[in-house]
């Protein structure tokens, strides 16, 4: 399938999107494999990664980012998306977390942390969710006691992206419990010989399985006040809500880029393949299916453009963005289940890109927030 060009892609845009899919295609893909049985990337690619430029990309420049916008994390999503290199957790790194330290950090913070995220020495985390709390965020049970001028942490955390090699976690913490959600902060949380902190075992995922998400344990561990993120106790869920649409539009661009990348193989596949005497493709169960993706991946596009002209305008609300989540990953899901369907036996075969395809897109309708939670706000604005 043709490539399309969104509007939002400038003609810088598309050469920093050439550059990244060359990166990806000869840093992280040759290693996808073996980042999958290890449960991890290798650590030095991290490095490799920000000294190419792919990290902190919309981060000014003064901090040690790349001094571009949403639309630099957009085209990375949408390139580690569509080349199926999911093992190396730079959306939840550059895309989320250097933004909460942009937006909400002190000087001093933004100063400390950034250069170090920018160039792949720190590695980066948001730890929400718990056993017992994951839509539920207000319930979150991990404490952060002042004591002096340190806080002590204890609870824990589940299914926490770059859980194995982060070394700076945005912890979301309960400082006041008594204040349901004005209770809630964020702590910065440097792990580096750090007592009383541990993490789990890497938990057994069925597709990203080179992404390192794991369980971490907090067991009175001491973080000195000056790592609450902001000056103030009690703004985190604020924090929160502000930046969770554009974790969902990234979470959205990476759906786009997958329903396009299935279309793209299918479409190949049906060809090629001979059933009855006749190409697959030209099956009229074929076509119409495969003219139904098409038309859905269009609408997508389609919507998501539209978002992303209202990113970059600072436009874009809460509603719209769980709105672009949520209908994004369940076509996306849709499509790739219809596609793989096309492949038949072999579409169940992991060396065949569509089955990839199909067991990295489930977690996109759960992680993020999930698409229930997501009907739950658009309802809300009814
Ligand atoms: C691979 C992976 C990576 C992740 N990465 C991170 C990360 O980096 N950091 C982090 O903090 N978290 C992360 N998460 C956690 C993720 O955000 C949560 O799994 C998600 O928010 C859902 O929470 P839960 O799993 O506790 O499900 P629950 O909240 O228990 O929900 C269970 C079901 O109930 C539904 N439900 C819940 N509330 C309602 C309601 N009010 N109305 C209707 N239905 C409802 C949900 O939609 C879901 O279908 C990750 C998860 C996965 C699987």
């Amino acid at each position: 399938m043709a490539e399309n060009r969104s509007p939002w892609i400038t003609d810088d845009l598309v050469l920093f999107q050439d550059s990244i899919r060359k990166f990806i295609e000869r840093e992280l893909a040759p290693h996808e494999e073996r980042w999958w049985k290890q449960q991890h990337v290798d650590r030095e690619v991290w490095r490799k990664a920000g000294e190419f430029g792919m990290l902190c990309a919309s981060i000014p420049e003064e901090y040690g980012g790349g001094g571009g916008t949403f639309a630099h994390e957009a085209i990375i999503a949408l390139e580690q998306s569509r080349a199926m290199v999911s093992s190396l957790g730079t959306n939840v790194h550059s895309g989320i977390v250097a933004h909460y330290i942009l937006r909400y950090g002190t000087e001093e913070q933004k100063r400390k942390w950034l250069p170090k995220m920018a160039s792949g020495a720190s590695v980066a985390a948001i730890a929400m969710s718990e056993p017992g709390a994951g839509s539920d965020l207000k319930s979150i049970k991990t404490r952060a006691v002042r004591d002096g001028d340190h806080y002590v942490i204890n609870g824990s955390k589940t299914f926490i992206s770059n859980g194995l090699l982060a070394d700076l976690i945005c912890v979301v913490v309960k400082t006041d419990p008594a204040q349901g959600a004005r209770g809630v902060s964020i702590v910065v949380v440097e792990t580096d010989d750090l007592p009383g902190f541990r993490r789990g075992r890497v938990l057994e995922k069925m597709g990203q399985k080179g992404q390192d998400t794991a369980e971490l344990f907090f067991d009175d561990v001491r973080v000195p006040c000056a790592n609450l993120l902001g000056t103030e106790e009690g703004k985190g869920f604020y924090q929160l809500m502000q930046q969770l649409p554009q974790e969902r539009m990234i979470i959205a661009l990476g759906a786009l880029s997958a329903m396009e990348k299935a279309l793209e193989v299918t479409t190949a596949y049906v060809r090629e393949r001979k059933v009855f005497g006749a190409s697959l493709l030209d099956m009229q169960n074929t076509r119409f299916k495969l003219a139904e993706c098409k038309t859905h991946a269009t609408i997508a596009r389609t919507f998501i453009d539209d978002c992303m002209a209202k990113v970059l305008r600072g436009e874009l609300d809460a509603e719209t963005a769980a709105m672009a989540k949520w209908w994004c990953t369940q076509r996306s899901c849709e499509i790739i289940d219809e596609c793989l369907q096309l492949h038949g036996g072999y579409g169940y075969m992991m060396e065949y890109p569509i089955a990839r395809l199909y067991v990295n897109a489930r977690v996109s309708k759960i992680f993020g927030g999930s698409n229930e939670i997501m009907k739950e706000l658009i309802a809300r604005t009814l």
